[in-house]
């Protein structure tokens, strides 16, 4: 597995590495054979930012998850759709009055980011994502607040979240309980939002023309790259299967079966 494009027009070196972790990092909580030796050798070529879709985690926490994994990263190298969420609420709205439901680092990120956490009748706006403690009363609360006039923001809207355990579900299930009562969230700001690639730009300081993007799952991590202007790199270590190949429209510029063949390939381009 190799090329699958010639990727005609790009730069043969890129600045900077935008990586997804799980199915590109990490696998079943364990790191994918190879992906840490290739993680530092892209830092040696560039500048990485780690760009992850999970909510559940502050930047600080995922950091701190994947140096327990080895990894050689440190928080300010980490965006996530909780730190995505509450960045584009303060450049829209400025520090807010904000309700949750999902987990621990979506509220620690939005108090990082100067908004207010309230009660879900005080909200100004209401900032969703995955949360293993979704309950009947949270929706209910979360009807309330909408009825009065709060504001819908979404992490992202993944179907499914991979655990060593198997699928479960991911922010969309939340998504998709608040839209059965008919509301709609003004943004959905993680992968594949160009809002995501923007800020995770922002954070490696670089321009999308000298930027790569390398995921395993394209509707998210290759579409929305594209979109946003991006090279774009499948790898075929996590959701995305070599069958689907021909069908990916756009297609990835680059296609490696794991990150460690992919930053080989990658080396070559740069000779
Ligand atoms: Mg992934």
């Amino acid at each position: 597995m190799g090329l699958v494009s010639p990727a005609m027009g790009q730069p043969s070196r890129f600045k900077a590495f935008l990586v997804d972790v799980d199915g590109v990092l990490v696998k079943g909580g364990e790191p994918i054979p190879g992906a840490r030796e290739a993680l530092s050798e892209l830092k040696r070529m560039g500048d990485v930012v780690i760009l992850t879709n999970n909510s559940t985690r502050s930047r600080a926490r995922t950091a701190e998850l994947l140096q327990a994994l080895r990894f050689p990263i440190e928080p300010e190298e980490v965006v996530t759709s909780s730190y995505i969420a509450a960045r584009w609420l303060l450049e829209r709205a400025g520090p807010s009055r904000v309700w949750i439901i999902g987990e621990e680092g979506l509220s620690e990120e939005l108090k990082l980011a100067g908004h207010t956490l309230v009660p879900p009748q005080e909200a100004e706006w209401i900032v969703v994502g995955m949360d293993r403690t979704l309950t009947y009363a949270k929706l209910a609360d979360a009807l309330r607040a909408l009825l009065s006039g709060a504001r819908l923001l979404a992490t992202n809207r993944d179907r499914t979240f991979p655990t060593p355990e198997g699928l479960i579900p991911g922010a969309g299930a939340t998504v998709g309980a608040i839209e059965g009562m008919g509301f709609s969230p003004e943004a959905v700001v993680g992968k594949p939002s160009p809002t995501a690639f923007e800020i995770a730009l922002r954070v490696a300081g670089a321009a999308p023309e000298e930027t790569i993007m390398i995921g395993d799952r394209w509707e998210t991590d290759i579409q929305g790259a594209k979109r946003a202007g991006l090279a774009t790199a499948l790898v075929l270590s996590g959701v995305s299967s070599a069958t689907e190949l021909s069908h990916l429209d756009p297609p990835p510029d680059l296609v490696a079966e794991d990150i460690g063949r992919l930053v080989r390939l990658l080396t070559e381009r740069a000779r």
